[in-house]
């Protein structure tokens, strides 16, 4: 499958990951929406957190121990942690995602 983060899992596209482990990993966004921007993917394809099911329900709770300890190993204390579901959302890459933005203050609600 084309897929630039099965890609980017597997290393066969360099990215500069910051948490690595056997299921997951977390890496800096390539074009950051703020001073810190990290995005946390599952090493296993699934094409988004709407995609997420029973089956695949722990992975996507063990990606979510990887964001804690990726946004705690960058400083953060205040962070948002969002996954962008279907293109009116701006999903772009249909490989599930959680981005992790920090580092300013951000607004809420997101526009
Ligand atoms: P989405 O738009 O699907 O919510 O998030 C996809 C994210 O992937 C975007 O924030 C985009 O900047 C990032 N991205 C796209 N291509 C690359 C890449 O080749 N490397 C990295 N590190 N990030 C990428
Ligand atoms: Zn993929």
């Amino acid at each position: 499958m084309d897929c630039l983060f099965c890609a980017i899992a597997a290393g066969s596209i360099p990215a500069d990951k910051v948490y690595e482990d056997e299921l997951c990993c977390v890496f800096r966004d390539i074009d950051p929406k703020a001073p810190v921007h990290l995005l946390a993917i599952p090493r296993e394809h699934i094409a988004g957190a709407s995609a997420v099911d029973e089956k695949s329900a722990p992975l996507a709770g063990h990606l979510m121990a990887a964001v804690a300890k990726a946004a705690k190993n960058e400083g953060l204390t205040s962070y948002r942690v969002v996954s962008n579901c279907g293109p009116d959302a701006g999903q772009t890459v249909n490989h599930l995602h959680y981005h992790i933005l920090g580092g300013r203050e951000l607004s809420w609600p997101p526009g």
